[in-house]
């Protein structure tokens, strides 16, 4: 399998490559050459493994420069501990044609976890591979969880560093915690004045610094990134849709061949593109429903055809969200422009010189025909926290509630009837204060973050998080704050003092 770049026709690299490099060198990100695609046998032999022999399964078809014991090896030490369930990303029962498929059963309590614990893994094989002797310096931006996950799976892997910039007042208080405590002798943690955009575009033009890659270069690092621009991420995500697929099947609640839908609380839209590969791979996937917060450019994209990111950031319930530019939706566009990486080019230039791009009417057709797409405000989303628990008990985070939202919005209309797929993406103790709000069971909130997690378990029965628990004695160890223009200098600093 080859990877190319959405931006340029450049020579196609292999996957080690690929992971390590990160982002194309002409700014692109990298896609696969070809999509592998599964024949229905395929599939169905899928249904008698759990959810490593799936993993991978799915891993090799993608990443054909390892060898099948550097794969086996990967997904067992990602996913064989570290999950408080046996298989990493179980699913609720059926409620009404509706499921959840949880993917905050890891360290993180969030589903950044099911990439940044094999991520680390991949990256460790791909730097024997294609490293040249440079380790790989992980430069993250954060609008909260994938921080934190990125830090959980780098943490003392050998050979390797890691950074992570977040905006001072983007994320809750319980994520600045996680990251503010972060354990590890190659991590470093730094709070950045301005939002996640700043933060992003900070880390992107470090990592177009020719003159910092060459001072790096000469300390033994070369940059790489942990983002969800990165394959390393990407393709580990298709994995938990095929396992959710069979898990429905196998136990019953579809017929095997049946499609489903699946609605995907959207950010960055990386988890929602895993769910569209899938779809193109074979699975059985009917609409993509792509559900956003109060920061609706996807909604209006998806629905216009033109995206437009000159408008206000908002801060909303579900910070993980909080996106102006969707920076997977560049491989969507690859794919529906038909591998045209001219026209991709010219779209992300006007992205970034005017902030604004507009499809041609048919390509947006296309994209419409596969997504739907809608969007809930904070209000609706409390509302539909709060309604769903008094109605089946089933507690969900704010981030997911989007999604269920935006599932019943897709109800509403004229459609297909099939079973739907909720991703649920967080777990309610991340968000605790907002949950115990949407419940509109205690009069006053408590005003301390871990009296709130008690009471939210005290109220609704269900267990607080292990790592959410130990939270409450671990030091602080990182309280940097500094400008998006010193950000160079904080990474200079980091790498000059690490060993
Ligand atoms: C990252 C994140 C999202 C958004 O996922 P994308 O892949 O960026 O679209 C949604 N919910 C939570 C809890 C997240 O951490």
């Amino acid at each position: 399998m080859q990877y190319i770049s959405t931006r340029s026709k450049t020579e196609p690299v292999g996957s080690a490559r690929a992971i390590f490099n990160g982002i194309a060198e002409d700014g692109g990100l990298y896609v696969p050459k070809l999509l592998p695609r599964l024949s229905f046998g395929e599939l169905k032999g899928l249904l008698h493994l759990d959810y490593m022999g799936r993993a991978k399964y799915i891993l090799s078809l993608f990443f054909t420069d390892f060898s099948k014991e550097e794969i086996d090896e990967c997904v067992d030490s990602a996913y064989g501990s570290g999950f408080d369930t046996t298989n990493p990303a179980p699913i609720s029962r059926s409620f009404g044609g509706i499921s959840f498929l949880e993917l905050w059963h890891g360290p993180t309590c969030a589903f950044k976890d099911m990439a940044l614990q094999i991520l680390p893994e991949l990256m460790r094989v791909a730097v024997d591979k294609v490293g040249g002797g440079l380790k790989p310096l992980i430069l993250a931006a954060t609008s909260g969880d994938t921080g934190k996950a990125a830090l959980e799976g780098f943490k003392n892997v050998k050979n390797t560093a890691i950074q992570v910039f977040y905006p001072q007042n983007g994320v809750s208080n319980m994520q600045k915690l996680q990251m503010s405590t972060q354990s590890g002798d190659n991590v470093c943690v730094t709070a950045i004045k301005g939002n996640f955009d700043d933060a992003q575009a900070g880390v992107k033009s470090l990592f177009l610094d020719e003159e910092l890659k060459a001072e790096l270069s000469n300390r033994g690092y070369s940059l790489s990134s942990a983002n969800s621009i990165n394959l390393g991420r990407l393709i580990p995500q298709i994995v938990y849709y095929f396992n959710a697929y069979c898990d429905l099947a196998s136990e019953g609640t579809i017929d095997f061949g049946d499609s489903i839908d699946v609605a995907v609380p959207t950010g960055n839209f990386g988890n929602i593109l895993s769910a569209y590969y899938a779809k193109l791979m074979g699975l059985p996937i009917g609409k993509l429903i792509c559900a956003s917060n109060k920061n609706n450019a996807l909604k209006d994209f998806i629905r216009t055809g033109k995206y437009d990111r000159n408008r206000r950031l908002y801060k909303t319930i579900s910070p993980s969200m909080d996106i102006l530019v969707a920076s997977n939706l560049e491989r969507l566009l690859f794919t529906v422009l038909d591998g045209d990486s001219d026209k991709v080019s010219e779209l992300m230039t006007a992205l970034s010189e005017k902030g604004a791009y507009t499809l041609p009417e048919k390509v947006r057709q296309k994209i419409a025909t596969m997504f739907y797409a809608s969007h809930a405000d904070d209000e609706r989303t409390l509302q539909t926290i709060g309604e769903f628990f008094r109605e089946t008990g089933y507690l969900c985070d704010t981030h997911t509630a989007v999604a269920l939202a935006c599932a019943k919005d897709y109800l509403q209309g004229d459609v297909f009837p099939r079973h739907i797929l909720v991703v649920s993406t967080a777990s309610p103790y991340k968000f605790a204060r907002d949950v115990l709000r949407a419940l509109e069971i205690c009069n006053e909130l408590p005003s301390d973050e871990f009296e709130m997690v008690e009471k939210l378990s005290t109220l609704t029965a269900t267990p607080i998080p292990k790592p959410i628990y130990e939270l409450k004695s671990k030091p602080v160890r990182f309280t940097e704050v500094c400008d998006v223009q010193t950000m160079r200098a904080s990474l200079l600093d980091f790498v000059g003092a690490e060993k």
